[in-house]
């Protein structure tokens, strides 16, 4: 691991700033919590959103061959039969014939002897980890459906829907985001590995023999997608999931890996899934899902490039490459080195002091004016500069423009950077374009 990361108890630092400033609570926390759950708080919430949207900016608006959709969570519990998730979806589960706990028996170093209590574990049994529930008012077997536990499926069973009303020459993709939900034996790490979460994901639909071309552009992608949300490329690994690993209908899968704090594990997957998906559902379905290729005149069912982002996954890869701890001034600090792109705030603005009108009156207007073209900025006005610059850089926002009674004067503001504490003049008319390059608007 590089640089700051070879610390002891990042882990704990992340979890802790998250919690303090109001990123990532404990799910149901007043109730004791609820395990592999959790609540984002303000900036929490706005730096997942700014995650999500830079990446249907990025995947979806910005191409001419991406299709967006949002299906329904609950889907008919067909889907899942011929996708393979109710016969194959599971993990091996053990139990402590002593104290009872269940481990995944995968993860265990000692495949007999409990980790908690010494006592015996017994044998593995295979744990299906969709949630099932009921719809509508009858509980039992006829009604079952399950909270899905990828947001693929959706797209693949709207691929007819998407070609009957839109056309797409081949190739084309459709995205989804949106919430998944697993039943982990042992949901860990904070929020990577939660038992409810957000994906982002891509079928990207091709001629069988073109595969190779959209993999490769994937890869690329991904890779650049990487380096602007802000996760630092030099700990990140591309695994070629070999052979014997990878899931019988795939040709290839890369495993995108980060170095958490915990260890070297997986962030993003791409997968080529030949014609599995679309054949599967056009049998479990009785539809048709192949295509027409009107150049060729030939019907065939078209092969998948699958790129799939996990949020919780990015937000704290990010985090782990933002955590930074220097000494500014003499000073140790805190800061969250996160990229303007996607920083929960971009711009704080500050009276020098609260108790005159005069500058609380221009700082607003400085304020007012700014939050019409940044997108992002925050008020504040609480304890003295230092302490507020120190608040700041814990939450990653990048600037930090005073207003002081030069400022009534000669209309220029100072304007602090995060990342080196520089402060610089410069006149009210121009920090608009200032920030506005900085964050490259
Ligand atoms: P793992 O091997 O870590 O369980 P996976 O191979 O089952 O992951 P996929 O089924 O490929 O994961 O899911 C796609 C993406 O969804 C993952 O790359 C990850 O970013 C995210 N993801 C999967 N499971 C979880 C989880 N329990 N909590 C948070 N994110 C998850």
């Amino acid at each position: 691991m590089s640089d700051n990361k070879k610390e002891e108890g990042l882990m704990e630092k992340i979890v802790s700033l998250c919690k303090r400033r109001g990123f990532i609570y404990q799910g149901s926390e007043i109730y004791g919590g609820l395990a592999g759950t959790w609540d984002y708080g303000p900036l929490g919430v706005a730096l997942k959103r700014n995650i999500i949207n830079l990446w249907w900016k990025r995947f979806v608006e910005e191409k001419e061959d991406m299709y967006g959709v949002d299906a329904a969570i609950l889907m008919n519990p067909k889907v899942w039969d011929s996708s393979g998730h109710v016969s194959g979806f599971s993990d091996p589960l053990t139990e402590c014939d002593k104290c009872k706990k269940r481990f995944r028996a995968d993860t265990l170093e000692n495949k007999e002897k409990c980790g908690e209590c010494g006592g015996k574990l017994g044998g593995e049994r295979q744990f299906n980890m969709m949630f099932k529930t009921n719809a509508g008012a009858t509980e039992d077997e006829s009604s079952v459906v399950y909270l899905r536990p990828e947001t693929a499926g959706g797209m693949f069973v709207n691929f007819k829907n998407v070609v009957d009303s839109f056309h797409p020459r081949l190739p084309f993709g459709t995205a989804q985001t949106g919430k998944a939900f697993r039943n982990e034996i042992a949901p860990r790490d904070f929020i990577f590995r939660a038992r409810e979460f957000e994906q982002m994901e891509i079928e990207y639909f091709v001629k069988p023999l073109e595969w190779e071309n959209a993999f490769e552009k994937f890869r690329l992608a991904m890779k650049g997608w990487i380096k602007e949300v802000g996760i630092k490329e030099e700990n990140v690994y591309e695994l070629e999931v070999g052979d014997g690993d990878r899931a019988h209908y795939s040709k290839r899968t890369i495993d995108f890996e980060f170095d958490f704090p915990f260890g070297r594990k997986e962030l993003y997957g791409l997968a080529y899934r030949t014609d599995f998906d679309l054949t599967a559902h056009s049998k479990g379905s009785g539809t048709d899902l192949s295509y027409y290729d009107e150049e060729t005149k030939e019907r065939y069912v078209p092969h998948v490039i699958e790129p799939s982002f996990g949020v919780e996954r990015t937000v704290l890869a990010v985090l782990t490459s933002a955590y930074t701890e220097d000494n500014l001034g003499g000073e140790t600090r805190v800061y969250l080195k996160l990229s303007p792109s996607i920083a929960p705030v971009i711009v704080a603005v500050f009276p020098l002091l609260k108790n005159k009108p005069e500058l609380i009156e221009k700082a607003r207007e400085v304020y007012t004016n700014l939050k019409k073209v940044i997108p992002r900025v925050a008020w504040d006005d609480n304890g003295n500069i230092g302490k507020r610059y120190r608040r700041q850089d814990e939450i990653g926002t990048p600037f930090c423009v005073t207003i002081d009674f030069d400022t009534l004067e000669d209309g220029t503001v100072t304007i602090r950077n995060r990342d080196n504490g520089e402060q610089e003049r410069v006149l009210i008319t121009e920090l608009e374009n200032k920030i506005s390059s900085a964050i490259g608007n």
